[in-house]
């Protein structure tokens, strides 16, 4: 990946050449595979995707957009395992600023998500059953995973 990154840092148009090595054939099959693997592995339990946490993550994001660092491209620390719906279609190139350009999205990889998640009940609307989720007739506690939501 370093060869990757230095071709990058040389080229007179970064953003076209890392787009270029990372929809490379030998590339995709010499980094991406073992890459995809790798961030497989360090996954909790199945391979959810990093953003929704409720597909299957089958594709590597780069959590900074190619577009707007291309030199990141091949850096480790900006992959995370999404599913294709997020990866594609939902987060995709978005890399949201605050007014002092700091980013809005929280990087994982060098920051705990816990302490920004709350739980929250929608006031209308559906609700969406999660894998293990019961019924509510079926729980007992009120720690249990019920999808009804409350009130
Ligand atoms: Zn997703």
């Amino acid at each position: 990946m370093a060869e990757c990154t230095s071709e990058i840092v040389l080229a007179p148009e970064p953003e076209t050449k890392a787009r270029q090595l990372w929809k490379n054939t030998t590339v995709r099959r010499h980094v991406h595979a073992p890459l995809r693997d790798l961030l497989a592995d360090m996954a909790a339990g199945r391979e959810r995707c990093m953003y929704c946490g409720d597909n299957q993550a089958t594709d590597i994001d780069h959590f900074e957009p190619i577009d707007r660092r291309p030199i990141r491209a091949f850096d480790w620390t900006n992959h995370l395992l999404a599913c294709s719906l997020c990866n594609s279609h939902l987060k995709g190139a978005a890399f949201p600023l605050d007014e002092g350009g700091n980013p809005l999205l929280i990087d994982p990889t060098a920051e705990d998500p816990t302490p920004h998640l709350r739980l929250s009940w929608q006031s209308a609307g559906t609700t969406r059953s999660r894998p293990g989720a019961r019924p509510p007739s079926t729980c007992s506690t009120s720690t249990e995973a019920c999808w009804q939501r409350a009130g």
